[in-house]
Parts: C-alpha cells; sequence; structure tokens
C-alpha cells in the first residue's frame, strides 16, 4: 500500500470498564490503534454520575494534553480514532458521538459503514430526529434514543437489529459498557481483563499497551453489556455466514495483532512465501515497499532463500501533510517520505513487494524513482489479487473509478505504472496464507460477491 494513494485506514475503537485511570488507558489504547484513523480522535469517560468528554482534529497525541485527561475521572471510559468513509473530515463528525436523551447520556464509537444509512436517516429526519452530523453512526444513536421505552438494552437490540452493514461499535452509559459486532463480523474487535476490570478494543495490540489479558474475540452478531456485575453477552439474530474483511490480514489491521488466534504478520509473511511460489521472478535485489510491504517481502525472500534488502528508506520524522512542492519544482514530493537508495539498485533487477495497488499512481511515482537509479529491471509482485470491486463496508474506495484494476489489464497496469512485470497474487494463495475456509471471509473487492446487500440504491451483484 501506497501511503498518499489509500485506501486509507478506517477507525479504532477503545473501551475499559473498571479501572480509575479509565481515560488514560483509553488513550493509550488509541495510541495502538492510531494506525486506523488520523483525521480525529475522542475519548468520554463517566466516574458513574457524570460524564466528560473532548475530541479534537488530528492525532491521538496531538489533541489530548495530560491536562484534558485529568480532567476526565472515572473507572469508565471509551475512545474512537477516525479516518472518514462516510461523512466529511470535519470536528462535528469526530466520534465518540454523545447525545443526552430522557435524562441518560449514550455516547457511541463506530468502526464500519452501515449500507441502510440513507433510508434510515430519511425515516428519522420524516420522524422528527434532527441530525448534528452527516456521519452514518449518529443514526444509532437516534435509534437507541427511540427505543429507550423498552428499556436500554432492549434498546440497543432493536436498533442494531434495524441497521446494515459492518459494525464493530463500543459505547457507553453513565455506568455500562456495551461492546457490539455486526452479524457477519466484517470488523474485528477484542475482549480483554485487566486487574479485574475489563477491556474492548479493535485490536489485540491495544490489549498489548496496557498490559491487559487476551480473553476473546467478541463474536459476529454479539452484544457485551459490562458493568459492576461483570461481562453479559447476547446474541440476539439467528448465526449467518461470517464475513471477515479479508483486507484487515493484508494492509488494515497492525501486524503484531492477531485476530481469533492468527497472528497478522504470520500470515504477511506467508502472503510472501505464496507469491513466491506463484512469481519465482529472476532478479538480484527483493524489496518491500515500507513499511506495508515489509512482511510479505519477508516471506518472499525466506522462500527463496534469498537476501532482503531495503531499498527505499523511510523519513519517520513527515507529518500528515506537508508543503506541497510548487509547479516551478520538480516533482520531489515522493521523496519526502520514501527515497530509494541508489548505491544499492544501480544497474540491477529489482523486484518489488508491494501490499495492494488501489489507484496506482503512487506506485507509478515510486517506480519512476527507482528507475532513475538506473536499475536494469524493475519488477512488482502484490500480495493480494487485483482490487476490481469497490467497498461498501467501511474501507474507502467506494466507486469503480477509484480502481485501477476495475478496467484494466495487469499488463496494462504494469504499463501504467512503469514496470516490466507485475503479478498479484491469486485469491487461492491469499486463502491459503491464512489457513482459514475461504467461507469466512468477505472478499467482495476481489470477486464482487457482496455477503451483505442491497447497499442504499444499489443491487446486490451490481454494486458498481
Ligand atoms: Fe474488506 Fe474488501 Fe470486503 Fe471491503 S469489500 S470489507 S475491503 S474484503
Amino acid at each position: 500500500m501506497t501511503d498518499l494513494e489509500g485506501p486509507r485506514d478506517h477507525c479504532g475503537v477503545f473501551g475499559v470498564y473498571g479501572h480509575e485511570d479509565a481515560a488514560k488507558l483509553t488513550y493509550f489504547g488509541l495510541y495502538a490503534l492510531q494506525h486506523r484513523g488520523q483525521e480525529s480522535a475522542g475519548i468520554v469517560a463517566s466516574d458513574g454520575k457524570k460524564i466528560s468528554e473532548y475530541k479534537s482534529m488530528g492525532l491521538v497525541h496531538d489533541v489530548f494534553k495530560e491536562e484534558t485527561l485529568e480532567r476526565m475521572p472515572g473507572h469508565l471510559a471509551i475512545g474512537h480514532v477516525r479516518y472518514s468513509t462516510t461523512g466529511s473530515s470535519l470536528l462535528i463528525n469526530a466520534q465518540p458521538f454523545t447525545v443526552r436523551h430522557a435524562g441518560r447520556t449514550i455516547s457511541l464509537g463506530h468502526n464500519g459503514n452501515l449500507i441502510n444509512a440513507h433510508g434510515l436517516r430519511k425515516r428519522l429526519e420524516q420522524e422528527g430526529s434532527i441530525f448534528q452530523a452527516s456521519s452514518d453512526t449518529e443514526i444509532i444513536v437516534h435509534l437507541i434514543a427511540k427505543n429507550l421505552w423498552l428499556g436500554f438494552e432492549e434498546a440497543v437490540v432493536k436498533a442494531l437489529g434495524m441497521v446494515k452493514g459492518a459494525y464493530s461499535l463500543t459505547m457507553m452509559t453513565e455506568d455500562m459498557l456495551i461492546a457490539a459486532r455486526d452479524p457477519k463480523g466484517f470488523r474485528p474487535m477484542c475482549l480483554g481483563s485487566l486487574n479485574g476490570g475489563w477491556v474492548v478494543a479493535s485490536e489485540t495490540c491495544a490489549l498489548d499497551l496496557i498490559e491487559a489479558e487476551y480473553v476473546r474475540d467478541v463474536e459476529p452478531g454479539e452484544i457485551l453489556f459490562i458493568d459492576k456485575n461483570g461481562v453479559k453477552s447476547v446474541k440476539p439474530w439467528p448465526e449467518t455466514r461470517s464475513a471477515f474483511c479479508i483486507f484487515e490480514y493484508i494492509y488494515f489491521a497492525r501486524p503484531d495483532s492477531n485476530i481469533y488466534g492468527h497472528n497478522v504478520y504470520a500470515i504477511r509473511k506467508r502472503q510472501g512465501a505464496e507469491l513466491a511460489k506463484e512469481y519465482p521472478v529472476d532478479v538480484d535485489v527483493v524489496m518491500p515497499f515500507p513499511d506495508s510491504g515489509n512482511y510479505a517481502a519477508l516471506g518472499y525472500a525466506e522462500a527463496r532463500s534469498m537476501p532482503l534488502d531495503l531499498g527505499m528508506i523511510r523519513n519517520h520524522y513527515v507529518g500528515r501533510t506537508f508543503i506541497q512542492p510548487s509547479q516551478t519544482m520538480r516533482d520531489f514530493g515522493v521523496r519526502v517520505k520514501l527515497n530509494p537508495v541508489k548505491a544499492l539498485l544501480k544497474d540491477k533487477r529489482v523486484l518489488v513487494i508491494e501490499d495492494s495497488i488501489i489507484r496506482g499512481t503512487t506506485a507509478r511515482t515510486r517506480i519512476k524513482a527507482i528507475k532513475d537509479c538506473g536499475v536494469k529491471e524493475v519488477h512488482m509482485v502484490v500480495s493480494c489479487p487485483p482490487h476490481r470491486f469497490p467497498c461498501y463496508y467501511g474501507i474507502d474506495f467506494s466507486s469503480r473509478g477509484e480502481l485501477i484494476a476495475c478496467d484494466n489489464s495487469v499488463e496494462d497496469i504494469a504499463k501504467y505504472i512503469g514496470l516490466d512485470s507485475l503479478g498479484y497474487l491469486s485469491l487461492d494463495g491469499l486463502i491459503s496464507s491464512t489457513k482459514v475456509e475461504k467461507e469466512w471471509f468477505c472478499l467482495a473487492c476481489f470477486d464482487g460477491d457482496y455477503p451483505e446487500g442491497p447497499i442504499d440504491g444499489l443491487s446486490k451483484h451490481c454494486m458498481e
């Protein structure tokens, strides 16, 4: 994955119940989940009576200061890091969302995307609901508020029964933490314990950072109500085929995370080993595009008993945005973040390992930078199949026009990027690298078979 072309990460959620420093723990949890969203960060905390909240645009360490967290006392907190997939990148869309209704406060953080948001929102507006933001997450809060007459837990079940699509949620009231995953389990979520308290997080790397013990993954279709009585698990819906996003294993999740006991680092290395079987290209140098290509590149080089070289060096001190060169200057934007090692690459036949190609624009710029070093040949292998179909479940490529593989052959893509050859891992090779049954996954962006539909305004097999 090339940083500037996306798809960028979606969102990360975190929650703590039963720790005196809940807000601070949440801050550290969000640090570990920063790769899942870099636009905004927010924390809501409760001491059992009073809720305090703070959210702003920016990275976790920019948003929160020591004094901010000091003003958020309590044993209960949830947090959220966001990259917008629906709703624009504005503070008003930052999460967690908090509403006060009928004497109760409800806060919610969402990772995923609701596919029937448009219709639900229209209906709620016709019934008098007033929305503050454009993100689809607020719909869930309104649906809960509308059904509170049933009792809080029933209202949550009722609301989640009405939404469709992908959601891993952390929610809280003054005295309860709630975690929920959609029935197909598109996005990851796990449960941990810490000194008699409970932690929920998008990924296990957040549990590791705060030294919480991993208990288990939250099941698809499961809702956890966590309060002074412990953890109550509810599975209100009939079991259905699961559709875990396989792209979490390719790119999104952090390599030190485990999902259902499968380590992401190990899976990415096996993707590289599968690539080595499918594309034993004869070259002098094997190198990744750092950092996301690193793990598959290790697997590729190991499988072929070749050394792995780091032919591009990453500048770790560049922020998310930097001043672009003016038009009169050469386009050296790519070198601000990544610079090829000319002395290593000159006169060599080079193989670059990449985890995915979405739009192709940044790969093209980077390959040009490599070619400018005077290489003899440059080849690329990619550790997943071509992305031919949009994602409607929370990843930010939601139209076919954004995908270079949608209307172009592999040869055409290689030509556009400037490669001597290009190979994509087969779907079978990808599945085999996970050691999990194919039926467990959503593979829609590769094979067009959407596990959950219809999307508002689109039919299930024609989501273009
Ligand atoms: Fe993940 Fe692709 Fe499915 Fe989206 S369409 S949930 S990116 S596998």
